[in-house]
């Protein structure tokens, strides 16, 4: 059997799934794969799926499974597997940095003090504390970050329109609901055709004035133009982003907008996270073989 690591895991998988058969990286001998690994970054559609006759398993280490053509794979006969328990924390700390930077202008502050500029008059703080945040998609991530919120004084609501209730968050009827009473804004669904550019020009004029954004969900779930229209009017205090229409972004428009904390899609990227996902990748393909 060969398994190819196609993406990003932590160095030691290898030495792991040794155990099952040949192991590569050399995404050139995809045609003779077995089972391919992968996170964001592949993406397995249906070129990629005909150029692999051999293919039987997919693992893709994380969550969303926008990078597949699930419906193909499926008339190819091929299992796809994710792993979506293993980034919730990672994902929601992140989130969680993005909030309290951007509301405290830890990137501003950093920048300009290596530009040997003073700006300690022009800088002013908020705090969570006290403060209404207001979650969209209360899954797994999302709430992780509604406990780390509660944790912080925060009130916390939530739009979900498969969640009828929950323990860390107040839940809210509709988007509008929620936009209209949040000071902070965290994105958490995936990307489906309902959640496509939900975040946009009109539904940003829901928002509080000055309310604060963080998307660590899917980058296709706001129209970039529209948010950094609302951030030159000043209709959004800040955003904090993870998440780009590609990995990297070709000529997003954020990088002109002022106000915007950007990161290249660090989710999942801590150290925990991969050796979690390393475990379940074993025992899935553990699973797989004996089926
Ligand atoms: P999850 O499935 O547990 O939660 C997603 C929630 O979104 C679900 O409760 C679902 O009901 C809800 N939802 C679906 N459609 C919605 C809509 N129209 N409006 C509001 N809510 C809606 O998934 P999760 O593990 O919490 O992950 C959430 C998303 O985070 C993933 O789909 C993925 O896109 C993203 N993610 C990003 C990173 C990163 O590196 N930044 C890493 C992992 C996951």
């Amino acid at each position: 059997m060969l398994i190819l690591i196609s993406d990003a895991f932590d160095a030691g998988l290898t030495a792991k799934l040794e155990k099952f058969g040949e192991v590569t990286d050399d995404k050139s001998r995809v045609a003779e794969a077995d089972v391919v690994l992968i996170r964001s970054k592949t993406k397995v559609r249906k070129d990629y799926i005909d150029n692999a006759p051999n293919l039987k398993l997919v693992i893709r280490g994380g969550v969303g499974l926008d990078n597949v053509d699930l419906d193909y794979a499926k008339e190819k006969g091929i299992i796809v597997k994710n792993t979506p328990a293993a980034s919730s924390i990672a994902v929601a700390e992140l989130a969680f940095t993005l909030m309290i930077s951007i509301t405290n202008h830890v990137a501003w502050a950093d920048r300009t003090m290596h530009n040997g500029e003073w700006l300690k008059k022009q800088m002013k703080r908020t705090e969570l504390y006290g403060k209404t945040l207001g979650i969209l998609g209360l899954g797994r991530i999302g709430t992780e970050l509604a406990k780390r919120a509660i944790a912080f004084g925060m009130d916390v609501i939530a739009y979900d329109p498969y969640v009828t209730s929950s323990d860390v968050a107040t839940m809210k009827p509709t988007m509008k609901d929620v936009l209209n009473a949040s000071d902070y804004v965290s994105m958490h669904m995936p990307l489906t055709d309902e959640t496509k550019g939900l975040i946009n020009s009109e539904t940003l004029k829901e928002f509080k004035d000055e309310a604060f954004l963080i998307n660590t969900g899917r980058g296709k779930t706001i129209v970039e133009e529209d948010v950094a229209d609302a951030l030159r009017s000043g209709k959004l205090k800040a955003f904090g982003n993870d998440v780009w229409y590609s990995d990297p972004p070709e000529n997003t428009v954020l990088v002109d907008a002022p106000n915007v904390t950007m990161l290249p899609h660090l989710g999942a990227s801590s150290k925990e996270n991969l050796l979690r996902i390393g475990d379940i990748v074993e025992e899935t393909i553990e699973e797989f073989i004996s089926q």
